[in-house]
């Protein structure tokens, strides 16, 4: 009974770890996602329409500075990389930093194309055409675009494409 008690013990420290490296893999994707923005969000004035020239100024403030962020994650994924390409003779070793090879080369992948939504969202504010939805029309709102600065659609619409595509996945 005392040794499975042990047993049970030592299985649970085990899983712990893993999470702990699962956590730590996690992490380039989530330092995206929270650097979005580090300016305070807009507050509007009583009567301010929406898509001001003050608001506009704001989300192009918040969007470069995202881009700037992103690019040092670029940096740092591209050095990582470069750094792993170079080490590692060992076989098992290698099997284990392909796959974080891989997951590297995804991240870099997702960050390049969050870049390009970024640059596309400030040439729209350039253009006049930010903050609008891209399939209705309707505004996309201060509060949405404060949590997703690249949005190009309602939240309605949003909503209605994502069950249209998971529908079509079956
Ligand atoms: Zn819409």
């Amino acid at each position: 009974m005392a040794t499975t008690k042990t047993k049970k013990k030592s299985i649970k420290k085990a899983s712990k770890t893993t999470k702990k490296v699962n956590k730590a893999n996690a992490n380039p994707s989530s330092r995206i996602a929270n650097n979005k923005s580090k300016i305070a969000p807009y507050k509007p004035k009583k009567n301010e329409k929406y898509m001001s020239a003050a608001m506009k100024k704001h989300f192009i403030a918040v969007l470069l500075l995202w881009k700037e962020h992103l690019k040092e994650e670029m940096k740092k994924t591209f050095d990582h990389l470069k750094t792993k390409g170079e080490t590692y003779a060992d076989p098992v070793d290698r099997a284990s930093q392909e796959e974080e090879f891989a997951f590297e080369l995804r991240t870099r992948d997702r960050e390049r194309k969050l870049t390009n939504k970024i640059a596309i969202s400030i040439e729209k504010i350039k253009q006049d055409d930010y903050g609008w939805c891209d399939s209705c029309g309707d505004e996309i709102g201060i509060k949405r675009l404060e949590a997703r600065p690249t949005a190009t659609h309602c939240i309605h619409c949003k909503t209605l494409d994502e069950i249209k595509e998971k529908q079509l996945s079956g």
